[in-house]
């Protein structure tokens, strides 16, 4: 009989094989569930969290805001917003509000050619992009810059250039950094899709993409009254960017006639573009799962809940708004109280501001 072979060779059992576990898939944002995402961007005066129940109120399931005041250069990153962002984060998750947009501050500019104000705009930029992923946004979107007459090529460079210092040594987690369409006032870069293209291009390693605003694309000469106007203008960022690398889109309508470079929102539906030209835009199936957020002006009490209702009311749904709840009037109001009387002077020129909003 014989003896049964004994040897230290085990049998190859593939299940025996170490396997580490797969790397589990980060777990996509609840708000990309396929539901059209309307939104408005809203005021963070007085706590920073309130924006999000203004949102909420108006109906919107998505918003925008600024991390800290726009008109200012903030002294370093240290804000509200990073003290009370975890607070903001709760909130944002019980609300199930998506995306978080923050529109840089209006002063940064990465293409400035005044040496100060350039480093200025770089350390702000970058401060923009500490608060944004404390805030757990999703985007960040900016204007490129104004270069100063030199030739278009040479801003393209400042600001790419400038977008990697303000990002250097930061982890920026899910934040998206989108460079928005400009409606070709002056010398500000980014009204053609090749330059916003050549900066993409300049900064492979940062998660960027585009914002495009309508009354920027209207300003700039995108005919949005007409179904060819907006085909043609699909068809020009598919080219020369490629329509996945657009995140969000500002609804604005235009005060500012065709081509007029002027860069004025209006009220949806009662500017030069209209509301069937919103119509085609909001429902165009190459610009499906897109956030749709609104800059338009709060010349009266409720403009904000008119314009979001209106936008859902172009899709084909009910209007989710709260009636009776806070709006962003009702927190402007609330901010010129506390500044003590508002003069006669102030608050024509608060109205005046308010019209000729920009973003
Ligand atoms: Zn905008
Ligand atoms: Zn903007």
């Amino acid at each position: 009989m014989e003896e049964p072979q004994h040897s230290s060779v085990q049998p190859y059992l593939p299940s025996d094989e170490y396997r580490p576990e797969p790397e589990a898939k980060p777990l996509p944002p609840n708000w990309l569930d396929g539901s059209t995402r309307i939104g408005i961007h809203t005021s963070i005066a007085g706590d920073i969290r309130s924006a999000l129940d203004i949102a909420n109120n108006l109906g919107a399931n998505a918003l925008q805001i600024f991390s800290a005041s726009p008109r200012m250069w903030s002294r370093g990153v240290g804000s509200n917003a990073i003290a009370s962002s975890e607070r903001f984060r709760a909130r944002r998750a019980e609300l199930k509000l998506g995306p978080l947009v923050i529109h840089t501050n209006y002063l940064i500019n990465l293409a400035s050619c005044q040496r100060v104000l350039r480093v200025r705009s770089i350390q702000a930029f970058h401060d923009e992009i500490v608060r944004a992923v404390a805030l757990g946004a999703d985007f960040l979107v900016t204007h490129p810059g104004s270069g100063c007459g030199v030739e278009m090529s040479a801003a393209v460079v400042a600001i790419a250039d400038g977008l990697r210092h303000a990002a250097r040594g930061v982890k920026l987690g899910g934040l998206r950094i989108l460079l928005e369409n400009t409606a070709g006032q002056g010398t500000s870069v980014g009204s053609r899709f090749s330059e916003l293209r050549a900066i993409l291009d300049l900064c492979p390693e940062l998660p960027l993409g585009v914002c495009i605003d309508t009354a920027h694309l209207f300003a700039a000469g995108h005919d949005l009254r007409r179904a060819e106007g907006l085909e043609r203008a699909l068809a020009e960022i598919a080219g020369a960017i490629g329509l996945h690398r657009v995140f969000v889109i500002h609804v604005n309508d235009s005060k500012g006639a065709l081509g007029s470079h002027l860069d004025r929102h209006e009220h949806i539906g009662h500017g030069k573009i209209g509301r069937e030209g919103f119509r085609r835009i909001l429902n165009h199936p190459q610009l499906a799962g897109r956030a749709f957020i609104l800059e338009t002006p709060i010349d009266r009490p409720g403009d904000d809940r008119r314009n979001v209702d209106a936008l859902w009311r172009l899709v084909g749904e009910k209007p989710r708004s709260v009636r009776g709840a806070a709006d962003g009037f009702a927190v402007r109001r609330r901010g010129a109280r506390s500044r003590g009387k508002t003069s006669v002077a102030r608050r024509a020129r608060r109205k005046k501001t308010s019209a000729t909003r920009r973003g």
